[in-house]
């Protein structure tokens, strides 16, 4: 056996690529950043040549560093952002548009009318609430307005795939193309209760079923790397969503068992075990399909947590950087009564209204730039709390500690009233790269690199872990306060 996992992390904004060894240790880190294309408000885009020639820098980067060849690594494992979308030339292999970005909104009237007509059946058999997020409505965008592309689709000579299934199909010298349970829940395409492509959903969407890929299992084998592309035949046996390898990195391998990412906005999953358990407000999806058996979890997540760290640091001008926050929220003794409300995309789960607008409320004489940060963040571990509550009303799971991951997880203000508002520890890893660790766990898996869940090497052994210390009384007063806020919103 090759001593070596290649994890391969497709982020929204950089390609990573992460040598492990046998105990999961980092051996060494590739990365390159690429464009993000913004043609008009509210539109993104990626190039995917781009995507392609940055993964394959920072692979040769990461192998380079650590001075191995690819002969010593014993599989690929690819995690990647979730629902963008690319459709390119079967013969050629050359995308017919630009990637369309899981942020892109330019779909947004399409969905309103497929919501009306179909909402009720998409939610039902993806787990989905109908979004131009996911997948299928910018596929069909992108097959209405580039010239040719619908009779050509209807003539089985494209392709279409998340960002996983373009890679396979490039690491693979354009010989597989396949994806995996957990990037198939996210096209409003794939039926989480059947594991198939959905005529019905096909044609809601008028999709025809030869441009989707092979669905095949998160862990196990999808296809050889081609030598002549990557320099050596490497099996690619991982593959999920960023978010569902996050959790899978996080070994949330049980039933009940969740996670928290806090970058930009937050993404809470939480493992509901091996049937789908339905949400009205929040978000049902696979997991991963390992061993024949699927995972489901459910999702909920905040549109803006960093995010509005970073407003205060770019519009607002009150903080030098986003590190600062933590020694101003800790230069005063509380809120004061202070609450900020972040909606400035509207709220989701679990209030969902797309109308409502940032606040903050509680203003005196002697509130200073230290109470607007703690608001700020105050409001990253309230707006969790709010999804904790819905999943725990919806799937009867409570959680009795929450893993976290992400950049805002650096702070350890925001660590510490995070667990005081939920009243449960908070554990965070020392290696806060959940989201690679998962592809790497799953590709290892497929190969017995490791020989079950319960030998992956355990993140748990470098944690750190914030447990609570706020009396009932305040923490009941605090999220009065919040509840006001979010009113008034
Ligand atoms: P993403 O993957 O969404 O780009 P990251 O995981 O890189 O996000 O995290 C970046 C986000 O975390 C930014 O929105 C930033 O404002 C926030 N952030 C980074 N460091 C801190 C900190 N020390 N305290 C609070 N927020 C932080």
């Amino acid at each position: 056996m090759s001593p070596y996992l290649l994890a391969l992390d497709e982020g929204t904004t950089s390609a990573r690529a992460i040598v492990y060894d046998e105990n999961a240790n980092v051996m060494a880190v590739g990365q390159r950043e690429f464009t993000q294309i913004y043609p008009y408000p509210g539109w993104v885009e990626h190039n995917p040549e781009e995507l392609w020639t940055a993964q394959l820098a920072a692979i040769k980067e990461a192998l380079n560093f650590s001075n191995i060849d690819l002969s010593m690594v014993s599989a690929i494992g690819l995690t990647n952002q979730r629902e963008t979308t690319i459709i390119w030339d079967k013969h050629t292999g050359t995308p017919i548009y630009n990637a369309v970005v899981w942020q892109c909104r330019r779909t947004s009237e399409m969905v309103e009318k497929i919501k009306g007509d179909y909402g009720s059946v998409i939610k039902e058999k993806t787990g989905l609430v109908p979004d131009s997020y996911f997948s299928a409505p910018k596929a069909r965008w992108i097959l209405d307005k580039v010239p040719g592309a619908k009779g050509k689709a209807e003539r089985g000579e494209l392709l279409l795939g998340t960002v996983d299934s373009y890679l396979i199909y490039r690491l693979t010298g354009g010989t597989v193309h396949a994806t995996d349970p957990s990037n198939a829940s996210r096209t409003l395409l794939y039926n989480i209760h059947t594991l198939s492509w959905d005529p019905e959903l096909l044609d809601i969407f008028g999709i025809p079923e030869s441009l989707l890929p092979e669905v095949k299992p998160s862990s196990g084998f999808i296809g050889n790397t081609d030598p002549g592309v990557m320099g050596g035949e490497v099996p690619v046996t991982g593959c999920a969503g960023d978010q569902q390898a996050a959790l899978f990195g996080h070994t949330a391998t049980r039933v009940g068992e969740s996670k928290c990412t806090y970058g930009t906005g937050n993404f809470l999953l939480m493992n509901t075990g091996n049937k789908p358990m339905a949400s009205e407000r929040l978000l049902t999806t696979i997991a991963w399909r390992i061993g024949g058996k699927t995972t489901y979890a459910m999702e909920g997540s905040v549109f803006t947590t960093g995010a509005a760290i970073q407003w205060l640091r770019d519009e607002l001008r009150i903080l030098d950087s986003a590190d600062e926050s933590e020694s101003l929220a800790l230069s005063i003794p509380d809120n004061d009564g202070v609450y900020m409300v972040p909606a400035f995309t509207g709220l989701g789960a679990p209030h969902w209204n797309q109308y409502a607008r940032g606040i903050i409320v509680g203003l005196t004489r002697g509130t200073s730039r230290a109470h607007l940060v703690r608001a700020a963040l105050e409001s990253i571990a309230y707006q969790t709390y709010d999804i904790v509550e819905c999943m725990h009303r919806d799937s009867g799971y409570g959680i009795t500690s929450l893993r976290v991951d992400g950049g805002a997880t650096r702070n350890g203000f925001l660590m510490q009233f995070q667990s005081d508002i939920l009243d449960v520890p908070i554990i965070r890893p020392r290696m806060i790269e959940a989201t690679a660790r998962g592809a790497a766990y799953l590709a290892g898996l497929a190969v017995d690199f490791w020989k079950s869940v319960s030998a992956l090497p355990s993140p748990e052994s470098e944690v750190d872990v914030f447990t609570p210390k706020m009396s009932s009384d305040t923490r009941k007063r605090l999220l009065d306060g919040w509840r006001n806020a979010v009113g008034k919103s």
